[in-house]
């Protein structure tokens, strides 16, 4: 009988943890990580932080080190795209012809920036920012000083704002929202990090759209919709991210309209005994939630490919982690759990101006959402112990920090 075989396609962070979890527990069959870029799997958090500032060389993003992969026998094809997957010989193709057979198969693709079709978006000097080449290209641009405009007031074009204030760039962004992460954090906490870019010099336009992308050869700005114009040498296009999942659809497995991921379950099966998905491109039915999810955070990816290597082996358990997020931008370092929405009552215990406080989101009392700024001490745990309860807490209580957290919970005191 022919080998065991595992294909995973995608060398990214869940694919390459997927790989070690299949050896740790003791996987002897082949194992084969595919991945589209001629890269060893990489940590993209640092793409927009510490890298792009150049405070991080390029070995210290890699996931394991070269020998890793020799030492487990994990066969890396990299520079190499999958371009279909065949259910029915249990195979796929990559663009170079080759054909891989497996016994078991993982889709760890993950996503790709959103694309603006802008007048002017060829231009040299519109930039997206996925990969190590787009980090080292826009390092580049950022040591030159020259103005840069964010389109996109998220996470990717927050953290470039400020390391592009680090190089001492004049930095502006254009967001199409009243006030930056409104809808997911809501007005107060929106404001609040707003405020702290503004703080360090950035001019913040929101409730603007793009209009069009000025320059000729080279962009020399943009103009928006409220008919500003917004001197740049370097415009960062940062509007999200679409999950590459091409090929699942092509292979016939279910792709979700609500989340555009790969439909998985509590498994994360992708309606097939021998495929599972992970990473930013599973839209994973998630047990605490009831209803599918679909995560793009860096730790989804580093806990969801184990969890799927171990469904591959008959292992798994119901994946149900809770949604995890970091960001860090000047001296702020934040944290993240459950799901927050800007409908959601905002609960701040500590002082905003402080720059250290935790923040919960509330919904019909009970907490559903919480975050810190720098307040290491006690860091995410308690909040995420609150949100793994469905805690109802006493908002007034909860706001003094002051009472232990322990104690604003209705009904536990
Ligand atoms: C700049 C940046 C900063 C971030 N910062 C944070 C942060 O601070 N905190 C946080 O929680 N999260 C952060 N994230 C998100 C986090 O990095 C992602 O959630 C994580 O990388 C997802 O891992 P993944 O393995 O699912 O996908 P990826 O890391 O995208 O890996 C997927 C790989 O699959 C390859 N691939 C795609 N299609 C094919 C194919 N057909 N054939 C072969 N290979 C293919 C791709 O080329 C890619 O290398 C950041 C992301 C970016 C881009």
């Amino acid at each position: 009988m022919a080998r065991d075989t595992v294909v995973i396609v995608g060398a990214g962070l869940a694919g390459a943890k997927a790989a070690e979890t299949l050896r740790a527990e003791g996987f002897s069959g082949a194992i084969l990580l595919v991945g589209a870029e001629e890269e060893l799997p990489y940590e993209r958090p640092p793409l927009s932080k510490d890298y792009l500032l150049g405070e991080l060389d390029r070995a210290s993003t890699a996931v394991h080190g070269p020998g890793w992969y020799t030492d487990h026998e994990v066969d890396l094809v990299l520079g190499a795209a999958v371009i279909s997957i065949r259910r029915d010989t249990h195979t796929v193709e990559l663009a170079n012809g080759r054909h891989l057979a497996y016994t078991h198969l993982m889709l760890a693709t993950g996503a790709s920036p959103r694309r603006l079709s802008l007048p002017g978006a060829e231009l040299e000097g519109v930039l997206y920012l996925r990969d190590l080449a787009d980090s080292e290209r826009l390092r580049e641009a950022l040591r030159s000083g020259n103005p840069v405009a964010v389109v996109g007031g998220g996470w990717i074009g927050l953290e470039v704002a400020a390391a592009a204030r680090r190089y001492g760039c004049p930095v502006t962004i254009v967001e199409p929202q009243p006030v930056p992460l409104q809808a997911t954090l809501g007005t107060e906490i929106g404001q609040y990090v707003t405020e702290t870019h503004r703080r360090h010099g950035v001019t913040v336009l929101s409730g603007r759209r793009p209009r069009n992308l000025i320059g000729s050869g080279h962009v020399l700005g943009l103009t928006t919709d409220a008919g500003e114009e917004v001197e740049a040498d370097t415009v960062l296009i940062a509007v999200g991210a679409t999950p590459n999942t091409a090929l699942a659809r092509g292979g016939g497995l279910a792709v979700d309209d609500a989340n555009h991921g790969i439909v998985v379950d509590e498994y994360l099966r992708a309606g097939d005994p021998t495929i599972v998905a992970a990473g930013d491109v599973a839209s994973a039915l998630h047990p605490f939630y009831g209803r599918h999810l679909r995560v793009e955070h860096w730790a989804n990816a580093l806990a969801m490919g184990p969890a799927a290597a171990r469904s591959l082996l008959g292992r798994g358990t119901p994946y149900d982690e809770l949604p995890f997020f970091y960001t860090d931008q000047y001296d702020l370092g934040m944290e993240f759990v459950g799901l927050p929405s800007g409908s959601h009552d905002v609960v701040v215990r500590g002082e905003l101006g402080e720059d250290a406080f935790h923040a919960f989101w509330l919904a019909d009392g009970r907490v559903v959402a919480g975050m810190h700024v720098n307040r290491w001490d006690e860091g995410i745990e308690p909040a995420k112990q609150l949100v793994r309860r469905r805690a109802t807490v006493d908002a007034a209580r909860l706001a003094d920090p002051s009472i232990p957290l322990d104690g604003v919970v209705v009904g536990a005191h």
